[in-house]
């Protein structure tokens, strides 16, 4: 039986890496955005072409009622999940010094990127639970996509960096939590990569990265998350749960 990925975000960007990736492995998708199901039938089609079944599942995981709706699709469609990829994250719409910046802003971010991502984690980690007792061969595993504004602080968006910060402490509360059931909690933090989120400040970061700002000296690519997102949902690295896996050209190893 194929195993079942839900990946939010998984329409673009870092997520269409992600679920290209699993894709490529031989897992079934479910893919979740808020955009229509026409805006992203191309990105369907790319992922049906492995050969496995993709179902989209439009919904915010800033809602409550968009959790439940993504969830209850999935329930409805494959009667199971094996792995959860909480990746859909967004910037703050405009970058405001910490001095200045509103709590409407905050709200927005942390609702999406930590509330989103941690009730989404307790409703798929319930689930999951579900399944292992019923199953003793279930294997579940979840994978959280922070970034390296989880310990790096940029104070013209302080609230991006809290709310990774949180889902950061968020992987290590589900990994104890879920240890006993033998499911993995991952956290994968990228550094810079290309997509839709960072193409407004990409002369900024192409001048920093000539510059040397990464060890390895290129943008990231959302297959280069994905290559390690699919690692892990493949179950390489089973003994590791709580671990965060950098995926950042060795941009935060500190230097002299
Ligand atoms: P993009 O802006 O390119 O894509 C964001 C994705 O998240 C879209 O698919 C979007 O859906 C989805 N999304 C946004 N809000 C919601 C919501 N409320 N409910 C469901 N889906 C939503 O971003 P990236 O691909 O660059 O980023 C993906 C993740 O990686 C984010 O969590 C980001 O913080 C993180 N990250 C990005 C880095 C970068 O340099 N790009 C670096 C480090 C981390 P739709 O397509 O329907 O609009």
């Amino acid at each position: 039986m194929k195993r079942i990925a839900l990946v939010t975000g998984g329409s673009r960007g870092i997520g269409l890496g992600i679920a290209t990736q699993l894709a490529a492995n031989g897992f079934d998708l479910a893919i979740n955005g808020i955009r229509s199901a026409g805006d992203v039938e191309d990105a369907i089609k790319q992922l049906k072409s492995f050969g496995n079944d993709v179902i989209y599942c439009r919904g915010s995981i800033a809602s409550s009622a968009g959790r439940e709706q993504i969830i209850s699709e999935v329930k409805d469609h494959y009667h199971r999940l094996n792995i959860l990829v909480n990746n859909a994250g967004i910037a703050p719409g405009q970058r405001n010094d910490i001095l200045e910046a509103t709590e409407e802003s905050y709200d927005e971010v942390m609702n999406t990127n930590l509330k989103g991502s941690y009730f989404l984690m307790q409703k798929a980690a319930n689930w999951m639970i579900e399944q292992k007792k019923n199953d003793a061969a279930f294997s579940g595993c979840i994978i959280n996509i922070s970034s390296l504004s989880a310990t790096v602080a940029s104070v013209n968006r302080g609230e991006y960096c809290l709310s990774k910060a949180g889902l950061s402490m968020a992987t290590q509360l589900f990994a104890v939590r879920l240890g006993e059931f033998n499911i993995p909690v991952f956290e994968v933090r990228p550094g810079i990569i290309l997509t839709d989120m960072t193409a407004g400040v990409k002369e900024k970061y192409d001048k920093m990265i000539n510059e040397g700002l990464c060890l390895q000296q290129r943008w990231g690519k959302p297959e280069d998350v994905g290559k390690a997102v699919a690692s892990l949902a493949k179950g390489d690295f089973m003994y590791s749960t709580g671990q965060v896996i950098m995926v950042d050209g060795g941009l935060t190893i500190p230097r002299l």
